[in-house]
């Protein structure tokens, strides 16, 4: 007899663009075969917890029904591609959204291992065949995981420059001119080991809009070339930058495609987090649902998941998994809108005009109990810390205040943590470093404030600052800009001073 093991399932979602159809597979395999919950992830795809080895076939059967599919969800290359969630805003949107799923394609590994393991077609092939079958990956694949992201502008809401490669949309009067390219963010770490640090990625040029998939495709190859393949814990395209610089990755870069990135262009972002409620769009509408931490799930108040099930039914427009794992209802027709609406409003699902600016802006990795790298509570506990934190704040009159606060419960940082405003990245149980000094439009890495400590003393170190940032701050100063002018911690700019005392 073989123990129960039980399983995580990540579906990709290039864009998190998914249909409705998609969305209640979805929630039916959530309920035939996993925890009856979706969680919608930082990188815009759906997890599925406490599936059981024996229901894994039909699991990925049924998704693969659908037309998705958890190729290349893991693995040492590249994820899923993230971008800006509302590409029906304008004609831009859509444009980039398209090159999104374009990249995505292109970058998908052309193994058949999957269906010939998953969904029962022929035998697995030979490595020679393979090294034929992958021009892009070879027979070794890449040293680490690779992560592409499309930000669009002012939004950063894909955290462009924690990418490995990232992309920046440069319009003109609503015209797609082309792309900033961005190399060498990263969020992972180890605790304790200072050879180890998130990156931002920095800007090496301007490419047009037809010239993105090929530059994806060069810097993939780069890495596979020159990534350290001796050691896990640098292996990832951050460190092959730092280690050579980034003069010898333009020229690299510029050798294999044969011709030059163009000069950088201006662009201005606003913010990496989403905005709720409903907006209109060229011609239809969007609605964009806060989900604390992206658990879908009903509770005895809160019946989340059955409202999206209803929803998803009569919905003719698509789902959007945003980057901060909220959920957009895209693409509602007018004559459709009151019908949503009316579903919204009988399942009372939030925008989150009712939760503070910290909670609206809030994000938190699964970790424990389904995470086996888990060090220290996420997804459970960031709840009911903020609500702490709410009070402090309440007291400060900042309830409406945006700033941006993401946990981790290990340094690998899933939820993104080094670019937070306030961050909290786990130790042990109970037990987190705290992190100050993000920006607010996600191009700046936060600093260790305070190590290993436990609730207690995080409020007590946050509540002397809060007093002090609402009665300091200047006109519309940002939490994380603030703690660096008034010396609680330095800016950081390069994950090279990172841990710089
Ligand atoms: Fe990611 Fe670590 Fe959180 Fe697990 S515990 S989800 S690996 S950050």
């Amino acid at each position: 007899l073989e123990p129960a093991y039980q399983f995580m399932l990540r579906v990709r979602v290039p864009g998190g663009v998914t249909t409705a159809e998609q969305w209640l597979v979805m929630d039916e395999l959530a309920h035939k075969y996993a925890n009856g919950t979706i969680r919608l992830t930082t990188r815009q795809a759906y997890q599925l917890h406490g599936i059981l080895k024996r229901n894994l076939k039909n699991t990925i059967s049924s998704i693969n029904d659908t037309l998705m599919d958890s190729i290349a969800a893991c693995g040492d290359v590249n994820r899923n591609v993230m971008c800006n969630t509302n590409p029906y805003q304008s004609d831009v949107h859509a444009e980039v959204v398209a090159w999104a799923q374009n990249i995505s394609d292109h970058l998908t590994p052309r193994t058949g291992a999957y269906h010939e393991i998953w969904l029962d077609k022929e035998k697995v092939v030979d490595s020679r065949e393979e090294a034929e079958m992958e021009p892009i990956y070879g027979t070794t694949y890449l040293p680490r995981k690779f992560k592409i992201g499309i930000a669009v502008p002012p939004s950063n809401d894909v955290d462009v420059f924690s990418q490995d490669l990232g992309f920046i949309a440069v319009k003109e009067a609503d015209k797609l001119l082309g792309f900033n390219v961005t190399v060498g963010g990263g969020m992972g770490m180890t605790h304790g080991n200072t050879d180890t640090y998130p990156q931002l990625g920095r800007i090496i040029g301007f490419c047009a809009p037809e010239a993105a998939v090929d530059v994806a495709e060069k810097i993939v190859t780069i890495q596979r070339d020159y990534g350290n393949r001796s050691n896990r814990k640098n292996a990832r395209f951050k460190y092959t930058i730092d280690k050579r610089g980034i003069d010898w990755l333009k020229q690299e870069l510029n050798e294999r495609l044969g011709w030059e990135l163009e000069a950088a262009k201006d662009y201005v972002f606003k913010h990496n987090g989403d905005s709720y409620g409903w907006i209109k769009g060229k011609s239809n509408w969007h609605f964009t649902l806060f989900i604390q931490n992206g658990r879908v799930k009903d509770t005895d108040d809160y019946q989340l998941m059955t409202g999206l099930r209803e929803i998803a039914k009569v919905h003719t427009g698509d789902f959007r998994l945003t980057p901060n794992q909220n959920l957009t209802i895209a693409n509602v027709t007018d004559e459709k809108k009151q019908d949503i609406d009316h579903l919204i409003r009988q399942y009372k699902l939030t925008d989150g005009g009712q939760y503070s600016g910290l909670r609206r802006n809030s994000m938190a990795c699964v970790a424990l109990p389904t995470c086996a790298l888990a060090m220290a509570e996420s997804e459970r506990y960031l709840p009911s810390l903020l609500e702490k934190i709410e009070n402090l704040l309440d007291e400060a009159g900042l309830r409406e205040e945006e700033i941006v606060i993401r946990m981790s419960g290990c340094p690998n940082g899933c939820s993104r943590p080094a670019l937070a405003e306030i961050a909290f990245i786990g130790k042990a149980p109970g037990k987190y470093n705290m992190y100050l000094g993000g920006s607010f439009t996600g191009d700046r890495l936060s600093k260790l404030y305070r190590e290993n400590i436990g609730e207690h003393e995080i409020l007590e170190t946050l509540q002397p600052i809060i007093n002090a940032y609402a009665k300091e701050r200047t006109e519309k100063e940002h939490f994380g800009d603030y703690v660096i002018r008034a010396g609680y911690v330095e800016a950081v700019y390069s994950g090279l001073n990172f841990h710089k005392e």
